[in-house]
């Protein structure tokens, strides 16, 4: 599942235990104050950053676009200080346990202002920062709203977008080659949200002819500011790649990266810890696969010679093995039908309570959404909590018959089902409908994505651990093979970022040690170089996890209860993991537990 980052106002800086001593003194507050606070301050925010509220489902601010200049940059930590102050008011010991962890993500949101603008600084280095053919079409794509009113609205924002380059062309110092590489190819595509997207819907709209005038103007005025931009990023910038001076580098280094994961992972553990962690990982993994590859070498291979390396023996078995896989016709079919079986299983074994009143809907990936990744869970957004959720699926129809043979081998009969349990039962889907249980706009927006993420790798291990797939010793490698992804992504994030890896590194790392085929890894390559610690939260939350559950478990013994561990975690919302930890460590303490 991706999450949408909030520009500008991404998460937490400082650790805030010391506010706790400090807000000691402070006066009780009434749990409706605070619960209006939230509200002013989710609006206040949206008020700021009318595109992320056009993304989040809220249309109240849909004809905005502010222009990113200094004075804007001010009015930013202006803002943040403000709220900050306000917050601070508050007596944080007075505040229920749910509450709490509101108090810290608004807390760490408003304190990373000050990172993001005077030290990251992405506006000055990332030109496809500055795209704005989403937030046009978040707009003109809203049902909820009548199209003439959704017209008037982008009318509006259309009158910006010319400022909104040219001050683009201001903030960009000495971008990564990598990022104008992206804006170019993105602005491309954006184009045709105003040249076509928008031109359409005009067309069929009910406006009279002077504003359609008017606005077809305003579109072709937009196209030439989007072009101007992507021409100066080919001049300045693309044309002269030959001089070395041009690009800086697109590694961030040690200091903004352990910043930046301070901020958006939001771990109690440092980044340098979590790539430790990771690295050890990987170990343990390559002594499991290899010891599953001697056990399956035979029924594979029969008395063929084994190639002497473990890397390539692992490889050789992992993919006689990815033989198996369902037709490329039931494919859809094969993925509905194993979400019963996951849910009978999840019962039968008392892991976690499934609401039976909320059944999964698995569909066909609607035309408009597809083109990404084969399946993803589709959740209501905050402000449409009414919507149904489905589970996307994308059939292969459209794939060549090579193409769809290589996906299938990916996501072979083994790894199908580690998919759904991560995408769906009892991974994302599940974690979803209990965090619906405890709805909080604070958690739903500014929710962790590392705790997301790592419940829904943790899920894997766990139904694995509790006997799912039986003693198939093939379901065994294929998981392994899988979390061996997840455990180099954050590798290679730090390491691209931190350690230098060259390109050779990364491909040595995501071909030959985790066995990915080399499409697969080039992309990955990509990612690593586009984006910075994002790769990092499926094994941080996993890892963070893991961890809780083992301290719970050492201090309860014979007590330990599986469900019951699983039913608090989830019962506090998309939160981080090291404050969902503080609130389940203090109630042992309270309970008297030993420590
Ligand atoms: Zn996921
Ligand atoms: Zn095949």
């Amino acid at each position: 599942m991706e999450k949408l980052l909030i520009a500008c106002l991404c998460l937490a800086l400082f650790a805030c235990d010391s506010k706790t001593k400090e807000s000691e003194k402070k006066k009780e507050v009434p749990a409706q104050d605070f619960e209006q606070f939230k509200l002013d301050y989710i609006d206040a925010m949206w008020a700021m950053n009318p595109i992320s509220a056009s993304y989040q489902g809220l249309h109240k601010y849909d004809d905005q676009l502010p222009i990113l200049n200094e004075e804007r940059k001010q009015k930013g930590l202006d803002f943040s200080k403000e709220w900050l102050n306000k917050l601070n008011d508050f007596n944080y010991e007075s505040l229920s346990e749910l509450d709490k962890i509101d108090y810290h993500l608004m807390d760490d949101n408003l304190s990373s202002t000050d990172f993001y603008t005077n030290e990251f600084k992405g506006g000055e280095w990332n030109p496809s920062s500055y795209n704005l053919g989403g937030a046009f079409f978040q707009v003109i794509n809203y049902q909820g709203n009548d199209l003439n009113d959704r017209l008037e609205a982008l009318s509006k924002k259309l009158d910006k977008v010319q400022a909104y380059y040219q001050q683009a062309q201001q903030n960009i110092q000495k971008p990564t080659e990598v990022h104008v590489r992206l804006a170019v190819q993105q602005l491309e595509g954006s184009k045709s949200i105003f040249e076509k997207t928008l031109a359409d819907s005009l067309a069929v709209s009910s406006k009279d002819d002077a504003f359609k005038e008017a606005f077809t103007v305003k579109l072709e005025v937009a196209v030439e500011a989007i072009d101007a931009y992507k021409n100066f990023l080919q001049i300045e910038f693309l044309d002269k790649s030959e001089d070395s001076t041009t690009f800086r580098s697109f590694r961030i280094g040690e200091d903004l990266f352990a910043k930046k994961s301070n901020s958006q992972i939001q771990s109690a553990y440092s980044a340098k810890e979590i790539f430790e962690a990771a690295v050890e990982e990987k170990e343990d993994l390559h002594e499991k696969l290899y010891r599953l590859s001697e056990m399956l070498w035979e029924k594979y291979h029969g008395d063929k010679e084994k190639p002497g390396g473990r890397f390539e023996q692992i490889q050789m078995v992992i993919d006689a093995v990815a033989k198996t896989h369902v037709h490329r016709d039931s494919f859809v079919t094969a993925i509905r039908q194993q979400i019963p079986e996951l849910i009978a299983f999840v019962n039968d074994n008392d892991l976690i309570a499934l609401d039976a009143k909320k059944p999964l809907v698995v569909r066909e990936t609607p035309e408009y959404m597809r083109g990404f990744a084969g399946a993803s869970i589709s959740a209501p957004g905050p402000y449409d909590a009414d919507a149904e959720t489905y589970y996307n699926v994308t059939p292969l129809d459209h794939y060549s018959e090579e193409e769809a043979e290589s996906y299938l081998r990916e996501y072979n009969n083994f790894t199908l089902q580690i998919l759904n349990i991560h995408e769906a039962i009892p991974g994302h889907y599940t974690q979803l409908v209990y965090s619906n249980q405890s709805p909080s706009l604070i958690k739903s927006i500014l929710g962790n994505g590392a705790m997301i993420e790592g419940w829904a790798v943790y899920t894997e291990k766990m139904m694995l651990e509790n006997g799912y797939g039986g003693d198939n010793i093939e379901m065994g490698l294929m998981y392994y093979k899988w979390n061996l992804r997840t455990v180099c992504n954050t590798i290679l994030d730090y390491g691209v970022h931190v350690m230098n890896y060259t390109e050779e590194d990364a491909m040595q790392l995501l071909m030959k040690e985790a066995f990915q085929e080399k499409s697969e890894a080039e992309g990955k390559w990509r990612r690593a170089r586009l984006s910075q610690v994002q790769l990092c939260s499926y094994f941080t939350g996993y890892y963070e996890i893991m961890q809780l559950r083992s301290e719970i478990q050492e201090r309860l013994g014979e007590a330990f209860n599986l469900k019951s561990f699983h039913e608090e975690f989830l019962s506090y919302g998309s939160a981080p993991v090291k404050y969902i930890r503080k609130l389940m460590i203090g109630k042992l303490d309270q309970e008297g537990k030993p420590a």
